[in-house]
């Protein structure tokens, strides 16, 4: 049995204003009844980090930046970088969510080195990766997790690899509706274990998180929280909704 506690992160996209950031998490906050067994954290839109971050101080919920640059500074007009990020006070970083790979052209390679850019300034980086419907109807899910699983974490060391998050978010579960059953969910992240345990060794595939993500719902999440490889989800629509996303959280665990 594992004993990896369980995340549920709340990926709010390019969602509310910093007084609606406020609103949404102080409802969070306050809905819980702490401390829990499961870490929580919140993926404000950069604009209300900091002050989603300051609220959240003294609170056992986590603050993750949606998406980070791969370098620490430079001529990059309109990007963050990890350290902006990380001095806001972000804990986590979002890379290589569908969404940027899809509307902003980011390869395994771009997201190679964002992960690089987030372990190096202390920014728990969560790795998104995810199949098409095409790729699942033409039967090749594994190859198109394997090849971003290995393109994402290429170069890192084992030791890299542990402090990583990995979200699996077949991409035509994410804001459709269709979450995948969670007999598909835990096929894939029972594969991505042992990709990454012919990669990086037993140890780092035992502790790894891997996250479900994809139209996850109060009524759809305590199954897929129940399967053995899933350790908690990457929550996007239902993470706008303060009582969704705490019924969500409490899926995942016994709060107290
Ligand atoms: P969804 O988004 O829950 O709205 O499907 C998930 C995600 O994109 O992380």
């Amino acid at each position: 049995m594992s004993v990896r506690t369980k995340i549920i992160a709340g990926n709010w996209k390019m969602n509310k204003t910093i007084e609606e950031s406020l609103e949404l998490v102080k409802q969070i906050h306050y809905g819980l009844n702490w401390p829990g067994e499961v870490d929580v954290i919140v993926a404000p839109p950069f604009t209300a980090i900091r002050e989603v971050a300051s609220f959240l101080k003294d609170s056992y919920i986590h603050v993750a930046v949606q998406n980070i640059h791969w370098e620490d500074k430079g001529a990059f007009t309109g990007e963050i970088s990890a350290p902006m990020a990380k001095n806001a006070g972000a804990d986590f970083a979002i890379v290589g969510h569908s969404e940027r790979r899809k509307y902003f052209g980011e390869t395994d390679e771009i997201i190679n080195k964002k992960i690089k850019a987030g372990l190096r300034n202390s920014l728990i980086p969560i790795v998104c990766v995810g199949e098409t419907l095409e790729e699942r109807d033409a039967g090749k899910v594994e190859e198109v997790i394997k090849t971003q699983i290995e393109g994402c974490l290429n170069g890192l060391s084992s030791e890299d690899v542990s402090k990583i998050v990995i979200a699996y978010e077949p991409v035509w579960a994410i804001g459709t509706g269709k979450t995948a059953s969670p007999q598909q969910a835990e096929e894939v992240h029972a594969q991505i274990r042992s990709i990454v345990e012919r990669k990086f060794g037993e140890n780092v595939s035992n502790s790894l998180k891997i996250l479900y993500g994809g139209s996850v719902t109060p009524s759809t999440s305590k199954e897929l929280m129940a399967q053995e490889n899933i350790d908690g989800a990457l929550v996007g629509g239902a993470s706008l909704k303060a009582q969704d996303f705490i019924e969500i959280i409490k899926s995942a665990n016994i709060i107290k």
